[in-house]
């Protein structure tokens, strides 16, 4: 019996001594990290140690990608780094305050995310606010249509990667430009695109257009996606106008909303899709199916600029190549310069007719005509490329002819 006790007792001798052993080796090797040591001590610094490990890796991959610039930034942050490498101006400080996002795919933890804001131009319930309504034609309000477009290319953009959409109303509300611009400030929005329908007092002009602001980085950025939209937009049908600046009395951006979101650091365009007095452009936005196409045409020359891809989060964007202009870039304010036609006989009342007109500042867009001296005109028609356009007309010869030529700023001169 004793001996079987003893036979018992010398392997849980052994056991204690080996675990006594165990417990200094861990105290020697460790103690000078941590002091105290007990077991959940040592688990939570494995666990430290490696979740610092995982966060270096991600911060490695970050900055190996581009994503992130020099300075140290917290792994946590690497997801709300919207912008790549070309954008990285003066922003840090709105990156640095952005809220962190819930993110469940740990692969897109770090992927750059831009924040985009739609902006329905108009809204409200006044019916007699001009600012609210927007342009009134056709029986129909300007700002319903901006909102059918700008849920579109809402509905649009949130199938690519890499952007987020946010929209500065959603229903028929009253919003000054100011609380526009800053809620994409809230947003710590990258950019917002004003999404409106045009008018002319002359009921004459067509096209689509887009504004940006005159200066600097704001000017690049807005003229790199307005011209992007653009080509998607004469793609669809419009004929473009082109990408144009226009200045205040104090030199400033004139429009309201380019202005505000200047002074909150975000670039913004203003997108005039078309005129909703002119037919050939109202035929091509007068149902809510062609204003959807609208707002989708939108979403992907935007999606093109920035080189998101549907369905596919990209660890990184495409770096831009913008300019940034160092002066002003300045509207055209002179008409057309050498304006001149002259016509030919060519028999059976036709004669050729060879016009004339050049710009400098902008670029020759349209010319009409009248036959009576100024008391009407004709439609304005497209002027094509080239300082010099020819074409024939069915004339007797007693027409008191004129030619008006116009450039993309609507601006024209007149012949003699
Ligand atoms: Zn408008």
């Amino acid at each position: 019996m004793a001996k079987r006790l003893l036979f018992l007792f010398i392997p849980l001798l052994i056991l204690t001594i080996a675990g006594a052993a165990v417990t200094i080796w861990i105290k020697f090797h460790t103690e000078g990290r941590s002091g105290k040591i007990t077991g959940p001590v040592i688990l939570a610094q494995i666990e430290e140690a490696l979740e610092e490990c995982i966060q270096a890796k991600d911060l490695a991959l970050a900055e190996a990608q581009g994503i992130l610039d020099g300075e140290k930034i917290q792994p946590q942050e690497a997801e709300e780094i919207e912008m790549p490498k070309e954008s990285q101006e003066p922003e840090t400080e709105q990156t640095s305050d952005r809220e962190m996002e819930e993110v469940e795919d740990p692969d897109t933890n770090i992927a750059p995310k831009l924040r985009i804001v739609l902006d329905p131009g108009h809204g409200g319930p006044g019916t007699d606010d001009e600012q609210e309504l927007g342009a009134i034609y056709r029986d129909t309000y300007e700002k319903y249509l901006t909102l059918e477009i700008a849920k579109a290319m809402e509905e649009e953009l949130s199938k690519y990667g890499n952007v987020e959409v946010f929209l500065t109303r959603d229903s028929d509300r009253s919003l000054t430009l100011k609380e526009r611009a800053s809620y994409a400030k809230s947003v710590n929005g990258d950019l917002l695109v004003s999404l409106h329908l045009n008018a002319s007092a002359e009921h004459n002009f067509y096209g689509s257009e887009v504004f940006v602001s005159a200066f600097d980085r704001f000017y690049a950025r807005g003229a790199g996606v307005g011209g992007s939209i653009l080509n998607q937009l004469t793609d669809y049908g419009f004929v473009s106008k082109g990408v144009k600046t226009r200045l205040g009395s104090k030199g400033a951006d004139y429009y309201g909303i380019i202005r505000e979101c200047k002074s909150l650091e975000i670039p913004a365009l203003i997108v005039e899709h078309g005129y909703m007095d002119e037919d050939s452009d109202w035929s091509l936005m007068c149902t809510t199916e062609a204003l959807r196409s609208l707002g989708q045409r939108d979403a992907a020359g935007l999606a093109a600029y920035f080189g998101l891809e549907k369905g596919n989060t990209l660890s990184e964007l495409p770096e831009l190549d913008e300019f940034i202009p160092s002066t002003t870039v300045l509207p055209d304010t002179t008409p057309p310069e050498e304006v001149w036609y002259k016509k030919e006989f060519q028999g059976n009342a036709q004669w050729l007719i060879t016009l004339h007109g050049t710009d400098q500042e902008s670029q020759v867009m349209y010319y009409d005509y009248s036959l009576n001296g100024g008391q009407t005109y004709s439609e304005l028609k497209l002027w094509d490329e080239g300082e010099t356009i020819q074409f024939t007309m069915m004339l007797t010869g007693e027409e008191d002819l004129i030619f008006r030529v116009y450039n993309n700023y609507e601006l024209r001169t007149e012949t003699d």
